[in-house]
């Protein structure tokens, strides 16, 4: 028997929540813990309320709605996304994994389903960077990832503190209490759109996601010398500019001949001091962004970038202060979710192909306690985080009956979750770029 999805109703849930909004339509503006991102929680809740689902929230606000299975003493299942909306965005993004999977349940409830595991849906918390400047707030808290001291420290620009946002939202529980053990899910999935054309364009229903990509981001402080533009000769000169612009270029050959097809690396910010048409540049901060699916390749890429500008600003006679801002381990999905998917999208002869996620997701967080994956569904003309944003409703369909599908199986899977040890090194390896970077200036 194979899942029906209701697809109006499906189209009508996305519409009201898009409704639920700060900008005009079609625009979609979602900020955490503001009255409009509430409605849209009691929104979600009153769904889940529908379908008889069990609802908890933790002391951050992410939602886990239960749908008991015949074993509830097994580790869950669970899949789910986010509803937080960017400034002036789309509303698909994240609302499709959270409302698809609400369907898939009631699908599969409507087929008279009886999970052994039990499924959860998780509205994660603050996916998006917006009102605290670190993306995924709920999945990084949720794995252990951001611990109850980090949380406090989280200003928005008003200077309001996360922990007091939360408590006047409602959350008023212990932030210690967020995270969740290694193994208390046996697997997650997240349906989400593309966010990019790969799929529309080779004209295919789903994306089944076989790793996340995860950047490593490095700040730059090159300073040099400044002076009159016309007074200081050649020969004396320090220029911060050229060596960070030597720098730059060194970001884009590193990635080229890592050999990785998957390896990006990108110096987006580059702010000049004191930025006069006769001034010698004294300072430079340059930010970089480096990402590949294995860490070893994205480590490598950090290790080469900082000897790159060790010897570029020692040649220069500058000096370069170098801050390692997040390195958040990319993740490869789990075989056995992967297989579900796979086995899902053949059952409903829908055509399928694997991908690399290359944004952000909380799939990413969830993949450090539990095998994980991702289904993609089509992004028209790759469009997100922008109000052209569109699947349709029956591009929608095919991704919630996968979904479901998926679910089921993984729900009577007998097996011990899979180890995660790999989670261990990846972790360790992250910290120890920390400490290397930490309090380091080259000169
Ligand atoms: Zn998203």
């Amino acid at each position: 028997m194979l899942p029906t999805i209701r697809t109006d109703w499906l189209t009508a849930a996305i519409d009201k929540l898009a409704t639920i909004s700060d900008a005009p339509a079609p625009a979609v503006t979602r900020i955490l813990f503001t009255p409009t991102e509430l409605a849209g929680r009691a929104f979600i809740r009153q769904l889940a309320r529908e379908l008889g689902l069990a609802i908890r929230e933790d002391a951050l606000g992410n939602i886990f709605m239960r749908w008991e299975g015949a074993q509830p003493d097994l580790a869950a299942v669970a899949t789910g996304s986010h509803i937080d909306a960017i400034p002036l965005s789309g509303k698909y993004d994240g609302v499709v994994g959270v409302i698809g999977a609400l369907e898939a349940i009631h699908a599969l409830q409507e087929m008279g389903f009886q999970p052994q595991r039990s499924l959860e849906v998780i509205m994660f918390t603050a996916e998006e960077p917006t009102r605290f400047g670190l993306g995924c707030l709920g999945s990084r808290a949720l794995c252990g990832q951001l611990s109850a001291a980090d949380l406090r420290q989280l200003r928005d620009k008003d200077g309001r503190d996360l922990d007091s946002v939360r408590q006047e939202a409602g959350y008023k529980g212990d932030l210690a209490s967020v995270a969740l053990p290694s193994g208390h899910y046996h697997a997650f999935v997240e349906l989400h759109i593309e966010q990019g054309p790969r799929l529309e364009r080779a004209g295919i229903a789903l994306g089944v996601v076989s790793s996340i990509a995860a950047p490593a981001t490095l700040r730059v402080l090159v300073a040099g010398e400044g002076g009159h533009a016309g007074a200081v000769l050649m020969p004396q000169r320090r220029d911060a500019l050229l060596a960070a612009a030597e720098i730059a270029l060194a970001v884009e050959r590193i990635a080229l001949e890592s050999l990785s097809p998957n390896a990006v690396a990108t110096t987006g910010l580059f702010q000049v001091l004191p930025g006069a048409v006769n001034s010698i540049p004294s300072q430079v901060k340059l930010e970089i962004d480096m990402r590949d699916t294995h860490l070893e390749t994205r480590d490598g890429m950090v290790t080469a970038v900082q000897a790159a500008i060790h010897e570029i600003t020692q040649r220069r006679n500058t000096t370069a202060e170098v801050q390692l801002l997040n390195a958040d381990p990319p993740a490869v999905c789990g075989a056995e979710v992967v297989a579900a998917v796979n086995k899902a999208a053949e059952q409903l002869h829908l055509s399928h192909m694997p991908l690399v996620s290359r944004a952000y997701h909380d799939a990413l967080f969830m993949a450090q306690i539990c095998p994980t994956g991702m289904i993609f569904v089509p992004s028209k003309n790759g469009y997100s985080h922008r109000p052209e944003e569109y699947t349709s409703p029956e591009q929608i369909a095919h991704g919630v009956k996968t979904l479901a599908l998926a679910l089921a199986e993984l729900s009577l899977s007998a097996s011990q979750p899979v180890s995660i040890s790999a989670s261990q090194p990846v972790s360790e390896s992250a910290r120890q770029l920390m400490e290397r970077l930490e309090n380091q200036s080259v000169s």
